[in-house]
């Protein structure tokens, strides 16, 4: 299938069920929406920052604008509010059509076939979930989803560049796209962090304490919320009620509308891979597995993980490849989320412009341009969905049906 092709085989699926099932067109939720609130802490601001590029789409109106003017997805749902009550969006990009699973993941991996929980697929299609900005600060992979959707609706990103690679591969799947989950977070944070030293990073990222010391990257996680009321600033990491919606990952105490949503979305389609996308201080990779990532995936995620950094390496976007290293970087949302559907689940670091070294001296080795700062989703997404299309990322639906 050319790119042609596959925009038109896109165009065809606006006849899909856009309205029906869906919780929202792509205006309000059953037409009601709550207004948004102004956040309690004001933006942070840097003196001398650059203007961010015009592709550069990662204000919360931006982000709302370009997702209720998408018309070639197939669906499009408002997955929740956030307590300001920004819009979180999910666009859809495939055949969605199907009722819900009859069973959970959980249940229905344990019943007599796999397809008690993922149905009947057509052709085997698989299913895929790229999800970006749970950290609102880090901005990179908000922007790759812009970008993203922008090519998916119009053939070309908001630069005039396409990708005929990645518009193909991504044709060849389910494809859903969460362009921002921490709205709240957005909505305090700057366009982008490049040119800032790592004080300031660090700032922006996780906030500081009304004495002016930094709450720190380990210091936000002592807290579940942030206590919002001994801060000065909360960065913009967790939403405006000061929770981390990466670590929102207790089973039966899920604290935020956000984490909830994404679950539900995980679970509700029977997604089978996931690219949560985030940021930080060095250069870009894509991270091992969590600490309890599903025994049957683990290998399959190191693989993928192996694949997708070589290939940042050989785009130029970090020096070295890094050691293919096990399960075991913490635990997070990453956890839930393969829970709710058995999904292989890996997260994605950008840089937020420069890469630092991890001992010694902090000034960055290498300073990003903001084309380099967005490149690393489209490179990884590029390898994960071919390595998919190479061998099925999880083997259900097919096999023979168990006794009892
Ligand atoms: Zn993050």
């Amino acid at each position: 299938m050319d790119r042609r092709e596959f925009l038109l085989g896109i165009a065809a699926g606006t006849t899909l069920p856009i309205v029906a099932g869906c919780r929202t067109t792509g205006t309000a939720v059953g037409g009601k929406s709550p207004s948004i609130r102004p956040p309690r802490f004001q933006p942070i601001t840097f003196p001398g920052m650059e203007p961010k590029p015009d592709f550069w789409k990662v204000r919360p109106n931006e982000i709302i604008e370009i997702c209720e003017r998408a018309k070639k997805c197939s669906r499009k749902e408002v997955i929740c509010h956030t307590p300001l009550g920004y819009p979180v969006y999910a666009l859809f990009y495939g055949d969605f059509s199907e009722p819900p699973p009859q069973s959970n993941w959980s249940a229905g991996s344990s019943s007599r076939t796999y397809r008690s929980y993922y149905g009947d697929r057509k052709d085997g299609v698989q299913t895929f979930l790229f999800l970006a900005g749970i950290h609102g600060a880090e901005q990179e992979c908000v922007a790759a989803a812009m970008n993203l959707v922008q090519m998916l609706e119009t053939g070309r990103d908001f630069r005039g560049r396409t990708d005929a690679e990645l518009l193909k591969l991504i044709g060849q799947y389910r494809f859903i796209v969460v362009p921002c989950v921490n709205m709240d977070g957005r909505s305090i944070s700057p366009d982008h962090l490049r040119g800032l030293n790592f004080e300031d990073f660090r700032r922006a990222s996780q906030g500081y304490w009304k004495d002016g010391s930094l709450i720190g990257w380990r210091g936000s996680k002592c807290w579940f919320p942030l206590p919002l009321d001994k801060v000065a600033y909360p960065g913009g990491y967790p939403n405006s009620e000061g929770f981390n919606i990466q670590h929102d990952a207790c089973p039966g105490n899920i604290r935020t509308a956000e984490a909830r949503a994404i679950l539900q979305l995980a679970e509700r389609w029977r997604v089978d891979a996931v690219l949560n996308g985030h940021s930080y201080e060095w250069a870009p990779s894509v991270l091992c597995p969590s600490a309890i990532a599903l025994p049957q995936n683990v290998e399959r995620e190191l693989d993928i993980r192996q694949r997708t950094n070589r290939a940042l390496v050989a785009a130029g976007l970090r020096a070295t490849e890094p050691q293919r290293g096990k399960a075991g970087d913490g635990f997070t949302i990453n956890v839930p989320l393969a829970l709710a559907c058995g999904a292989l689940v890996l997260t994605l670091e950008c840089s937020v412009a420069y890469d630092k070294p991890i001992k010694g001296e902090m000034r960055p080795t290498r300073q990003y341009t903001f084309d380099e700062m967005m490149e690393p989703p489209f490179v990884v997404l590029r390898e994960y969905l071919a390595d998919g299309l190479e061998r099925p990322f999880l083997i259900r639906g097919d096999e023979k049906e168990k006794g009892d």
